[in-house]
């Protein structure tokens, strides 16, 4: 259902935009053919990061746990793929905290391993920006959504990074 709506939207976005997407060549995806790879679209090279090991995901296991980390590439689509269907990265591996600390000892992690990241919530960015390039380690902030504390005074929540407003 909530598929369907979302194509419905999309559709009447590429009707409206019609004039300026001839130009632009970008157009909002409502089939389910996986797009192309980005880093072949566009000709990127790839930066002098290091590739993940085995031993990196040991790490991120005894990190987070097992069911806190993603390596099977059929569920991995998801997340290199957006949410319009523009744009595809080829990540092997998502990783998901739970709290400021464990973001921070991944960080850590990944920076001294030289390992790059790719930063991402809802993934329902319309330019494609929550989605890894080549091989990013995508770290999902899904699991950081709790409200932290609301102030009805001032109506106004303080959130973790990754709330959805009901
Ligand atoms: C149907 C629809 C309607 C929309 N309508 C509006 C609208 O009316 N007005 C409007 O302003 N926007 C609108 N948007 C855009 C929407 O606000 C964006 O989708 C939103 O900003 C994405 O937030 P996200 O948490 O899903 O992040 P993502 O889509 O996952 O990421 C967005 C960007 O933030 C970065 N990012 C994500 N998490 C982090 C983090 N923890 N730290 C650092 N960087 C991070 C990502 O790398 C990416 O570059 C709409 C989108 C959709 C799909």
């Amino acid at each position: 259902m909530r598929h369907a709506l979302m194509n419905i939207l999309l559709q009447r976005c590429n009707k409206a935009a019609a004039p300026c997407l001839g130009k632009m060549g970008r157009h909002y995806s409502t089939s389910s053919l996986k797009p192309e790879l980005t880093s072949v679209r566009y000709k990127m090279k790839r930066g002098f990061y290091a590739t993940v090991t085995d031993a990196d995901i040991r790490f991120f296991d005894s990190l987070l746990g097992s069911n806190r980390i993603i390596t099977d590439p059929d569920e991995i689509e998801s997340y290199n793929i957006d949410f319009p269907k523009t744009v595809r990265g080829a990540s092997q591996l998502v990783v998901k905290p739970k709290s400021t600390e464990e973001v921070s000892a991944i960080m850590k992690y990944c920076n001294k391993r030289r390992l790059a990241v790719c930063p991402q919530s809802g993934n329902t960015g319309l330019v494609g920006g929550s989605n890894p390039i080549f091989d990013e380690i995508v770290i999902s902030m899904k699991l950081m959504n709790k409200i932290l504390d609301t102030n009805e005074l001032a109506e106004n929540s303080t959130c973790e990074y990754c709330n959805r407003i009901p």
